[in-house]
């Protein structure tokens, strides 16, 4: 059965080791997240490399991600590597400090505005919220704050601030340096992390676009005030990400669930694909199989009707990145059979203003209503499957388009399927029986199922799908 939702994992050291990419590439793997908060570009470069090596080589179109650092808070460096905070002690923040010269009374940070920013009474959290530090007073530059949850706390260590309302913009130097290394990539999709409006996703897009760059744009939801504008950023973005670390800390994380329910849902009428990221599988960094815990989460971000679920730390530096990969493919499989993920009435009262649209509408209700096995859609720009796939079903939707960039694209999509398909021929008939056999020969269509397939009568014009046929696999196609 194929896997409807799909997995992206993030590289790292752990998955250059020898075979385990492959490993992942045969555990299912859809899609890779190059994380530019650690690594040179240079490891980027070698690791998109070998990404579309295995792809070529294996047949498997696994599409790249790279997510931009963005203006992460974070302390400086120990003198000793970690200290250890103790509740109830005082603890300073400064950005005058040494960046070396962290102790247990004080550490340098890397955000000059932080002093101008807080408050007496503002709470800091360090490291995803393991440790909490509420601001007493701020003098020359220097915040001072006492220890309200202690814990060891090492070097470079992020920072957020509850509430949120940093003002730090979405695309730092670092980022801009990086937007050039991964424009060479070519990569699929674009991460923006931190955007707090849309501006800092058009941003994004002005710089990619003019770096020779057409990949789409991930919105990263992880700060408290991107919610306020959050329509504003879905439209701006090709896909919303589900950033729970982050956004756990500024929220908190009791209000997590209903948020990423929310999220999903409101990214998904917007036409636009939703990624659930974080901890999903934080325990299979150590160990060998889930908890119960990340198995029912697993199950719940594909029946709050994600498209992607991520790996982080899991693949990227634990010690299981296959198996890790093999665990969400095996409880999606089963989640996806659960009929409330198979059957939609979304859109049901809507009119279509286009006539692409439309078809790829009608293709969907025939689908989920009647007996049919698998649908081929003819793309130019994925933008049928995409609409396509926003509707819930249980039937794979068939990408079928000459342009690598749209196969990249729709590889993201839940219950779409990127198939390279180049054709010279003009008779619709020939055409049809072109894509059925590319079918058979993908070991996805057998003698007597059903298909549908969409296409346009002019080759080449995006948005151009006008017709929608259903067809018996096996018997001549004369028409
Ligand atoms: P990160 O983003 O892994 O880059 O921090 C995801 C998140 O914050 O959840
Ligand atoms: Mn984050």
């Amino acid at each position: 059965m194929l896997r409807r939702t799909k997995i992206l994992a993030t590289l790292g050291p752990a998955t250059d080791k020898p075979g385990v990419l492959e490993g992942m590439f045969a555990a299912g793997l859809d899609f890779v997240r190059m994380n530019f908060s650690h690594g040179s570009a240079q490891d980027h470069i070698n690791r998109a490399n070998s990404v579309r090596e295995l792809s070529l080589k294996t047949g498997r179109l696994v599409g790249i991600l790279a997510d931009l650092q963005g203006p992460k808070i974070r302390i400086a460096r120990f003198k000793d590597t970690k200290v250890y905070l103790n509740e109830g002690q005082n603890f300073a923040l400064d950005i005058n400090l040494d960046p070396m010269a962290g102790d247990n009374t004080q550490v340098g940070i890397t955000y000059e505005p932080l002093a101008l920013e807080v408050k007496p009474g503002s709470r800091l959290l360090l490291d995803d919220g393991r440790i909490v530090l509420d601001v007493v007073n701020v003098e020359n530059m220097r915040v001072n704050c006492t220890v309200v949850v202690g814990g060891d706390l090492s070097n470079n260590k992020g920072i957020n601030l509850l509430g949120g309302g940093l003002s730090a913009a979405a695309l730092t130097d670092k980022d801009k340096e990086d937007i050039k290394t991964i424009a060479i990539m070519k990569c699929d999709y674009v991460a923006i992390s931190f955007p707090r409006t849309a501006e800092d996703l058009h941003e994004a897009r002005r710089l990619l676009v003019a770096a020779g760059c057409h990949a789409g744009i991930v919105a990263k939801v992880e700060r408290a005030e991107a919610l306020d504008v959050i329509d504003e950023i879905i439209l701006a973005s090709d896909a919303v990400m589900v950033a729970r670390g982050d956004l756990g800390v500024e929220i908190g994380d009791a209000n997590l669930p209903a948020v990423q329910k929310m999220l999903i849902k409101r990214t998904r009428e917007l036409n636009r694909v939703a990624i659930t990221a974080t901890q999903m599988m934080e325990s299979m960094i150590d160990n060998p199989i889930p908890t119960r815990a990340e198995v029912f989460d697993v199950a719940n971000a594909v029946y709050d009707g994600t498209d992607v679920i991520m790996l982080s730390a899991e693949t990227a530096s634990g010690k299981y990145p296959i198996k890790a990969i093999g665990a969400m493919h095996r409880v999606c499989i089963e989640a996806e059979k659960q009929s409330k993920v198979r059957l939609s009435r979304h859109r049901i009262e809507l009119q279509f203003d286009r006539v692409d649209e439309a078809i790829a509408m009608s293709a969907m209700y025939m689908a989920n209503h009647s007996k049919i096995n698998g649908i081929a859609a003819l793309t130019e720009s994925g933008s049928t499957t995409l609409w396509m796939s926003r509707i819930s079903s249980g039937i794979p939707i068939f990408a079928l388009s000459p342009h690598q960039e749209t196969l990249g694209k729709v590889t993201l999509y839940r219950g779409v399927f990127p198939v390279l398909f180049i054709h010279d021929l003009s008779d619709h008939a020939e055409v049809n029986r072109a894509i059925i056999a590319e079918l058979k020969r993908r070991g996805v269509a057998v003698d007597g199922d059903t298909f549908i397939i969409t296409q346009g009568d002019l080759k080449g014009i995006p948005g151009g799908t006008n017709a929608l046929k259903v067809i018996t696999v096996g018997q001549d196609l004369t028409h």
